[in-house]
């Protein structure tokens, strides 16, 4: 099963929570965890495991050849993301804003038009007992996470549990990291920014089809109007986490829940069985 870990916004705790839901799981079977949250990816940080291998992640950009150019403008016609220019009798790219997607060497008439691969990040891999770990990370400065998440969603093992950490927002890497998930889990925190962000990435997962239930994270603070929301959505609230110095402590220090408290173990593990109740319902909350 692929269960991806969102978040309308940062810092709710979505980290906490896969890290911990896989290090759970991982004590009784093969689990894989993806970090796509590619532009900072961080679970790393709570597991014990070294990376291991690194691949380089690349796009093809267009390289034009000047002696069979005839400067007709056509390829600046067709890009849509305006990376490639054409003035008087200079071909300009600008490969930072290319998105590899082939339209301009495809549409030349000249065939004027190769392609080269620039890197944009790189997609690293460990192991750790039962859990394979793999995390993409975008170079800095590139703008373009999907073509990174795509790649190591390439390395997903469906045999395993995966369980994949999605950047925070509901923009296009949310939706590349979610998609093809069986439940996508919405980490959040009762309060007003809380439900606000909640509400974007549950309409999201409705869109995309997939079931998903919530973890409020710190709980306790704030007041009732998430709890009023997902009972009226019938989102189903899988677990809740209290507000509490020590798991604030565990987190700062980078241990993960169930390491850091073990009587969290079993709590993930019911969190588990109970996405794996509502997958089997197959209904689209
Ligand atoms: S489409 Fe080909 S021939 Fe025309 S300007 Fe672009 S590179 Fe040159
Ligand atoms: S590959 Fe696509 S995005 Fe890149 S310059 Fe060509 S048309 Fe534009």
């Amino acid at each position: 099963m692929i269960i991806s870990v969102a978040s309308g916004k940062g810092g709710t705790g979505k980290t906490l929570v896969a890290t911990s839901l896989a290090l759970a799981l991982s004590d009784k079977c093969k689990v894989q965890l993806l970090d796509c949250d590619v532009e900072e990816p961080n679970a790393h940080i709570f597991l014990p495991l070294a990376i291991s291998e690194s691949q380089p992640v690349l796009i093809p950009v267009p390289k034009v050849d000047e002696a069979k150019c005839t400067y007709c403008g056509r390829c600046a016609e067709v890009c849509v993301y305006s990376a490639i220019a054409v003035i008087k009798e200079k071909v300009l790219i600008f490969p930072e804003l290319c998105h590899g997607c082939g339209a301009c060497s495809y549409l030349c008439p000249e065939s004027a038009i190769s392609e080269e691969g620039r890197e944009i990040g790189v997609v690293e891999m460990g192991n750790s007992g039962n859990m394979g770990f793999i995390q993409g990370r975008l170079a800095i400065g590139e703008p373009m996470a999907p073509p990174i998440i795509r790649e190591v969603k390439k390395y997903l093992d469906p045999i395993r549990e995966v369980i994949i950490d999605v950047s925070p927002g509901t923009s296009c890497p949310v939706v590349e990291a979610i998609k093809g998930s069986n439940f996508c889990l919405l980490v959040t925190e009762p309060t007003p920014f809380g439900l606000n962000d909640l509400s974007l990435a549950a309409e999201l997962v409705r869109k995309l089809q997939i079931p998903c239930g919530v973890v409020i994270n710190r709980s306790g603070v704030g007041d009732e109007k998430l709890e009023q929301y997902c009972h009226e959505q019938d989102i189903p609230i899988l677990l809740k986490i209290p507000l509490d110095r020590n798991i604030a402590t565990l987190y700062s220090r980078g241990i993960p829940l169930v390491r850091g408290m073990p009587e969290w173990r079993e709590a993930f593990g019911k969190l588990f069985q109970n996405i794996k109740q509502v997958v089997s319902l197959g209904a689209i909350k």
